[in-house]
Parts: structure tokens; sequence; C-alpha cells
């Protein structure tokens, strides 16, 4: 097998100065901290690098690994402006090229902020000339749910890679939709799962999968957060859904992640909606249960009320480990019931999700968050709205 993906970009890295202030450092910290001796790094990241089949419309040599990569940004609100754009600043393989808003009144401050030329400045209706600007190499589409199909299609076919927010698309058709277009261009397909990349997440899919508490029988966690009646996230158009597309996924991926096993059950209900003028579209809160191969069972919450879930539990024949916090932006951290704890230095989750992305597309290698990766998790969601509305269990096959 090629080397796993971050031992490459360590060996690539290593020729280049800038190797110095974000891997080494996490690696310098490590050295400081028992918790995370030099062989744990390397075992945790060797856990990240999960092997993927190689994508044949990437293949060809590949390029200087030391050229960063221009990222366009598109819809300027609150990720891109509060950790997107600052997070690109912290990158080794990526740089803040480019543009895409609607709305003019942003484009001075970012233009100065960021450096960013006139000429790298687009609308939603004039990406497809992007086609002619060597100064992209991909584009991150940060814009409501149900439009990150336009978006990075119109990225794909303006030649351009392309990484998207969570969720995908609030379809499966759409999924379907940009998978097929970046495969048609040539180009990739990355989602925005930041946890991935997050220490203390792969640190608890370490435990699963060296079974260091025995064979896993349950997960059980949620996410939830409080929300305004203006935002877009309660328009069904524009959300597909409520918290378990916004904040309900990353629960639905740690099941997946942590267990490295795709469900084959979900069964799930509604809760109450005791405020109908924020929730005539979409659901308040969810609760969903999976069956897993193994025997493992799930059992997931989310709303839209308050925030009162953050974390998970693992329990596993001997013992139970899990994060909480689990999904700050800051990291997560956790506890094992043998008295460790889970409490790994962690990265900046955005930058590290975009380099890695970056040297996907430097070394020709498929990225662990693709576009098939986001498409399963549409699947599990659209099979959880349906058996909560039906009241019936829903089977999950080809995922
Ligand atoms: P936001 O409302 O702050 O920003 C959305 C942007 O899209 C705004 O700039 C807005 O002007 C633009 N936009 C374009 N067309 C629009 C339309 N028709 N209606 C409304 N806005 C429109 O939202 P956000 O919190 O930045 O979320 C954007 C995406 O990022 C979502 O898909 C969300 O799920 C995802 N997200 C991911 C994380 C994470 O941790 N990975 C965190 C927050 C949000």
């Amino acid at each position: 097998m090629d080397d796993p993906p971050i031992l490459f970009v360590i060996r690539s890295l290593s020729r280049s100065k800038r190797f110095a202030s974000y891997y080494a450092t996490q690696h310098a910290e490590g050295m400081k901290n028992p918790q995370l001796s030099r062989r744990k790094f390397i075992r945790h990241s060797a856990v990240a690098a999960v092997s993927f089949p190689f994508v044949s419309s990437l293949g060809g040599a590949a390029e200087d690994p030391a050229r960063k990569l221009g990222f366009a940004l598109v819809g300027l609100g609150n990720l891109s402006t509060g950790q997107l754009a600052p997070a690109l600043q912290r990158t080794q393989h990526c740089r803040l090229t480019a543009i895409v808003t609607g709305t003019p009144s942003k484009i001075p401050v970012w233009k100065e902020r960021y450096n960013i030329s006139d000429k790298n400045i687009y609308s939603y209706d004039t990406m497809e000339q992007m086609a002619d600007n060597p100064d992209i190499d991909v584009v991150y589409v940060v814009t409501p749910n149900g439009l990150h199909g336009e978006h990075s299609i119109k990225a794909a076919k303006a030649g351009k890679h392309v990484f998207c927010e969570k969720p995908m698309e609030i379809s499966v058709e759409k999924c379907e939709q940009m998978i097929a277009a970046a495969k048609k261009a040539g180009r990739m397909l990355g989602v925005g799962y930041r946890c991935q990349y997050e220490p203390n997440h792969l640190e608890c899919r370490r435990l699963a999968s060296e079974k260091v508490f025995g064979e896993l029988k349950s997960i059980e966690g949620g996410f939830s957060r409080s929300i305004t009646a203006t935002e877009w996230r309660v328009k069904k158009a524009l959300a597909g859904g409520g918290p378990l597309m916004d904040v309900g996924i990353y629960a639905l991926q740690t099941c997946r992640f942590v267990s490295g096993r795709e469900p084959l059950e979900v069964s799930a209900k509604f809760g109450p909606i005791t405020e109908p003028e924020k929730f005539g579209e979409v659901e308040q809160s969810v609760e969903w249960e999976m069956i897993f191969p193994g025997g493992l069972k799930t059992k997931c919450h989310t709303n839209y009320e308050r925030s009162d879930s953050n974390d998970f539990t693992v329990t596993a024949e001997k013992g139970t480990f899990g994060l909480n916090p689990a999904y700050n932006y800051n990291g997560g951290r956790g506890t094992r019931s043998d008295g460790e704890k889970i409490n790994l230095p962690t990265v900046n989750q955005f930058a590290a999700e975009m380099d890695d992305f970056a040297q996907c597309i430097m070394m020709k290698k498929p990225s662990k968050v693709s576009g098939e990766e986001g498409l399963r998790d549409v699947k599990i969601m659209m099979a959880i709205y349906e058996s909560a509305r039906t009241g019936k269990p829903v089977k999950l096959a080809n995922l």
C-alpha cells in the first residue's frame, strides 16, 4: 500500500521549512505530553489513514508537493468568516485566493483582510468564469445545505476541485449529481467532516478498532443547539431538514467513524413541536437508533431547542469510553472507564481537513472524506426521516 497520507505529508514537508508550525507543533506537544508519544502519534495518524480504492480519474504524475493550492470560499457567512478564512491562514498547503458572494458590501472587508485581487471575486452567477482562473484550485462551498449541489456542480464544471460543507446536500439525488459532476470533470470532491481530523476522535476510533475494551456493544450520544426563527436552517428548501441535517449528523458520523461499520437498520421518532412558529417546515428534535453488524446498537438524539448535548459514550465488553464535549471547534476531550483521560492536544480541524484535501489532490490520492462518504450520511438521514414519518424501522442496503 502507498504511504499513509500523514507519513507522506511528514516526508514531503520535512523538505520544507514550513513544517515548523503546524504538524511539528502537534508532534512537539506530543513529545512533551506522555499521552502522545511519537509511537502514539504515528499510530493515531495511521488510524486516520484509512485505505481507499484508487480513483482512476485522478491518475497521472503527482504535482510539486510544495505548491500551495488556491482556495475560493463560496458563501461568506459565519463559518467562512469565523473559522475557514482564519484556518486557511494556518494551513501548510492552501491559500485563500478567491471569494464568491452575493453580498457586495462584504467585498471590501474581505479584499483588505485577505489581500484578494479584484479578478478573484465572483458572484454565484459568475462562478463558471472561474474556469479561466489559475489562482483557484479548490472551491470550498459554504452556503446553505440546499445550495451545495448547485454551487459544487458549477465549480466542477469550471474544472475546479470541490470541497463542500456538511451535510453534502439535502437529497440522495443531489449528492449523486455532485459525484457525477466531479467525476466527469476529473476533479476531487470532499466533504467537511472536520472531526475525522480531531485527535481525540481518532483516539476513540483506535480504542474501538484495537478492541482495547473488547467488542463494541453500544454507542450513545447527541449534539444539539438552539436556533432563531429567522435562519435559513428552519426553511426546508435550504436546510433539507432540522437539527438532524445540521448537528445530528455529527452523532451519526461518530457511530460510523468510531465503529468503522455501516448501519443495517434505523428506527427513529420525532419529538413534539413546542414552537410551531419556528418548526413548521423542519423537525424540532429527533432521536434514532441504528443496528450495525456484530450486534452493535447505537442511540442518538438531536434538537434545536437548547445546547444540551455534545457528547458520546461507547460501551464495550470490558469498559466504556467517550468524549464530552465531543464536537467543539477547539477539540474534544473525554474519559475511559479505566480512569485514563482522553485529552490529546488538538489541532485546528479546519486547517487539517483542508491541508489533507490539498495533499490528496497533489499526491493524487483519494480523500477519506469523499463525496461517497457524504452520500452515505445523506442516505442514512433520509432513512431516519422515513422511519420517523412511518413509525417503522428502515433497512439500509448498498451504503
Ligand atoms: P450562514 O447563514 O452564516 O452563511 C451562509 C452563507 O450563504 C451566507 O454568506 C449567505 O449570504 C449565503 N447564501 C447564499 N445564498 C443564500 C440563500 N439563498 N439564503 C441564505 N443564505 C445564502 O451559515 P453557516 O453557519 O456559515 O453555514 C454554512 C454551511 O456550513 C452549512 O452547510 C452548514 O451546515 C455548514 N457548517 C458547518 C460547520 C462545521 O463545523 N463544519 C459549522 C457551521 C456550519
